[in-house]
């Protein structure tokens, strides 16, 4: 469970860099087996919640899910989606039945390289970046690799849960901050200089942003970065949904401002290629003043022990991260925009839900739910329950991701079934909404 900012529903850690001991679990003979406490059974996960609350479904309803960030399975996604030819390519060749080299094959680092290369002053070089399995396994690697005993975190919240979860296992202590819905969903700097101290390793940002969908300005990004260059920390830039922006905005990538303070930037294939099931990620250090390189030499001990992405993936990389697919790219924002503006217009006339700041990239939106309004939901996990039981209509609660009584929507489908769940949603509501005569 997230730490929210205004408590949670269920039994949280207050402090989860050290995890409660667990209850041994009995085995047949009596004996008990121990096992790490950080994977309790309570431990809260998206994909837990989600399971639970799919459990609930109205078999008389078909499902409409704006749970899960996976848009792959939509058609409306895929044209001009064209990246299975040099994968079939390095498949039939054979040449790629090999282990691959610990950080990844060159040719397929100098094309990550490159492409994070674009409009960025120093440039990342391909000795600087190593693949992953998928954006999950370059979380996993860089707080491993940050964590030292004693050290903390700086995570956003809301959030996303593996950053919790990977701090937990890595035992190092987690501290947020605080995104502000009213305005763009920015950080508060001095919130975060008041988070951090002298066992600060590092403060992970979320730029496009899951949850919120705000896509950070140029200043903004420098304030952050002057910060951290202040807290003499580096930032961790998780930018899995670069250049996923809309409605006039700019992505700007973190590494612009590396010769302010050191940049981990975190990517995938897994969102804006809509390749979540190919698992490749990466990480890429952009250090130019030199100020990390044991993090760097750390990184390769810990690739060195650990298991990388498959070698025919990689051999598809190139291809994939090249400018030739122009017509995919340019399609799936159009969509996004579409289903993002159907759902917007009618949030807004939900009388019970709010969303403050219009998202401008990611593929999600947070909507604020006025429980005093509503009987039979004190919470955001009631909210998702009941909807998903009388409508059928999947949303994530807030809770989970660290904010409670919100929850977040995937607006990542067609717009014509996200319509149909904005009317499921809306019917729900208005069923669900106190009369006003009731209230006097
Ligand atoms: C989806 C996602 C990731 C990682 O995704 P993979 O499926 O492991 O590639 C990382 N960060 C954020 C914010 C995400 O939404």
């Amino acid at each position: 469970m997230a730490p929210t900012s205004q408590g949670s529903v269920v039994s949280e850690n207050k402090n989860n860099a050290a995890c409660m001991p667990n209850k041994p679990a009995p085995t047949a003979n009596g004996a008990t087996v121990k096992f790490n406490p950080c994977l309790s059974e309570n431990k809260t996960s998206i994909r837990g919640v989600v399971a639970q609350l799919l459990a609930m479904v109205n078999p008389e309803k078909p499902l409409i899910s704006l749970g899960v960030g996976d848009a792959s399975s939509f058609p409306c996604f895929r044209k001009g989606k064209d990246f299975s030819d040099s994968l079939l390519a390095a498949v039939s060749s054979s040449m790629f039945d090999c282990y691959p080299p610990s950080y990844g094959f060159p040719f397929a680092r100098r094309a990550v390289a490159e492409f994070l290369s674009k409009g960025v002053k120093h440039g990342i070089r391909e000795d600087s970046v190593y693949l992953t399995v998928g954006g999950t396994q370059a979380i996993q690697v860089c707080l491993t690799v940050l964590a030292s005993p004693g050290s903390n975190l700086l995570l956003p919240r809301p959030g996303f849960p593996p950053y919790e979860t990977a701090c937990e296992l890595a035992g190092v202590e987690a501290r947020y901050y605080d995104l502000a819905p009213r305005r763009g969903w920015e950080m508060d700097l001095s919130q975060l200089r008041s988070l951090a101290d002298a066992n600060t390793a590092g403060l992970v940002i979320i730029n496009p942003n899951n949850p919120c969908g705000a896509v950070y300005s140029s200043t903004h990004l420098q304030q952050i970065a002057e910060t951290a260059r202040d807290l003499n920390i580096p930032i961790i830039a998780d930018e899995i949904y670069g250049h996923m922006v809309f409605g006039g905005s700019r992505f700007i990538p973190m590494a612009s401002f590396a010769h302010l303070t050191p940049v981990i930037t975190i990517g995938a294939l897994s969102k804006r290629w809509m390749l979540p099931g190919w698992r490749l990620g990466w990480l890429a250090i952009c250090d130019p003043h030199g100020l990390i390189k044991q993090v760097k030499v750390a990184t390769e001990m810990l690739m060195n022990v650990t298991s990388g992405p498959a070698s025919v993936i990689q051999a598809a990389v190139p291809g994939i991260l090249s400018d030739s697919h122009e017509e995919f790219h340019r399609n799936v924002l159009t969509v996004l925009e579409s289903s993002l503006d159907a759902l917007y217009a009618r949030i807004g006339q939900i009388e019970v839900l709010q969303c403050h700041s219009r998202p401008q990239g990611s593929m999600f939106m947070m909507v604020e739910i006025n429980t005093t309004l509503m009987f039979g939901i004190e919470n955001d996990m009631d909210f998702a329950k009941e909807l998903i039981r009388e409508e059928s209509v999947l949303v994530l609660p807030g809770s989970v991701i660290g904010l409670k009584n919100w929850i977040r929507i995937f607006f990542g489908i067609p717009a014509d079934v996200l319509r149909e769940a904005c009317d499921r949603i809306e019917s729900f509501c208005k069923r669900r909404q106190i009369k006003s005569s009731s209230i006097l």
